[in-house]
């Protein structure tokens, strides 16, 4: 029997494929904009310049200062770039932090988004933004915030160093893998998430041994919408609760804590929630927190807490901060079993 289910349709257009960023004039048109303001990170900002610069007239200049976390002082210093560069929409080029400042001006100035996504991150499809004022990150969640339009272009990809590949392309799965099993599911989203997760179990390790292999970043990529669209598009768990402590709370960076903590909430949940994680358990050959931890393994993706720079003593209020308020998940929270998950996670030992 099909469980009851409600299903709502993302209103963003997605465009994807090879050259596609060449129909960013296109997208701004389509949008009745005239001046865009492309945002980046100083890193991309050589990117940024050259696709602005093919634009011509539409491109109103370029703001390089987007940062991890999305700092409200940013957003307001780029909120007054946009408006001396009498824009009319922004073009965000990068992974989830160019986006996330992107989402920032749009969630204050209802100003439409352009994004043309760059990492496996997923947050180009999401209207949820997380941004950080006095050291206190906080998540909201508005219509407004999800990008009008999104480009998917592989060949802006074939730059992204292979280390972050990897875990960028595990940050992924982890949202497909919570999406499995969430409690607001619905066969749409659990097909999308193990179409996801299929796509990235084959493209990482071909990008792993040929970084410029074009078919494998596509691939990738594909399965990036896919994983960051089950995250838009239904609730999630302990994995993300436990990323969201160690990322806010211990400074850890965010796509490499994803990478290491999946094997072990997988695991956690692996009991409770076998049913909706039988697909994904058989893909990788047996109980999903060990198949989980094998793949991670022979992508040589980083597999302990310790080597992200947790301390070993700050486990026992990492355990604590991410048990403190409630929220559903398919097993209960049980602060020692986290405990234990942390110390396991710490360590690298593979789940049990
Ligand atoms: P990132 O955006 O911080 O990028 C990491 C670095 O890689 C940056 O210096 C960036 O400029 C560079 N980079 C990105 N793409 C590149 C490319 N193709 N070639 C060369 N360099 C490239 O990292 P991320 O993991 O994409 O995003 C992390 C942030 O996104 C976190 O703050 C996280 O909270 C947020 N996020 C939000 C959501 C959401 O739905 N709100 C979802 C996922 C992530």
């Amino acid at each position: 029997m099909v469980a009851p289910f409600t299903y709502a349709v993302s209103p963003s257009r997605i465009v994807f494929g090879a050259g596609s960023v060449c129909r960013l004039a296109e997208m701004v048109e389509a949008q009745g904009c005239k001046r865009a303001l492309f945002l980046s990170t100083r890193p991309q900002q050589q990117m940024a310049n050259e696709v602005a610069g093919r634009l011509g007239p539409l491109a109103a200049g370029v703001f390089a200062d987007a940062a991890m976390h999305t700092p409200v002082d940013v957003t307001e210093r780029a909120i007054a770039a946009y408006k001396a560069a009498s824009a009319d929409c922004i073009i965000a080029i990068g992974g989830g932090s160019t986006i996330g400042l992107g989402k920032a001006i749009a969630y204050r100035n209802d100003a439409p988004q352009i994004v043309v996504a760059t990492t496996y991150a997923g947050s180009e499809v999401t209207p949820i933004l997380g941004q950080t004022e006095n050291g206190v990150k906080t998540t909201v969640r508005h219509p407004r915030i999800l990008p009008e339009v999104v480009i998917y272009d592989p060949d802006l990809t074939l730059g992204l160093p292979v280390a972050m590949s990897i875990s960028s392309g595990l940050n992924a799965m982890a949202h497909a893998v919570e999406g499995l099993y969430a409690q607001d599911r619905n066969p749409i989203s659990s097909m999308m998430a193990m179409e996801g997760i299929r796509a990235l179990k084959q493209s990482l390790p071909k990008i792993l041994l040929r970084p410029s292999d074009i078919d494998a970043r596509s691939q990738a990529l594909y399965g990036s919408w896919l994983c960051g669209t089950v995250l838009g598009a239904v609730g999630m768990a302990l994995h993300h609760k436990l990323c969201h402590t160690l990322g806010g709370s211990f400074d850890l960076p965010h796509a490499e804590t994803h990478a290491v903590l999946l094997p072990h909430s997988a695991a956690y949940n692996a009991k409770a929630a076998a049913e909706a994680l039988a697909p994904a358990a058989d893909l990788f050959g047996g109980p999903i927190g060990g198949g989980l931890h094998t793949f991670a393994a022979s992508l040589g993706a980083p597999l302990t807490l310790k080597d992200l720079g947790m301390k070993e003593a700050d486990l026992d209020r990492a355990a604590e901060l991410a048990t403190r308020a409630p929220y559903w998940n398919p097993r209960p929270i049980e602060q020692q079993a986290i405990r234990a998950l942390l110390q396991a996670a710490w360590e690298g030992a593979p789940p049990q």
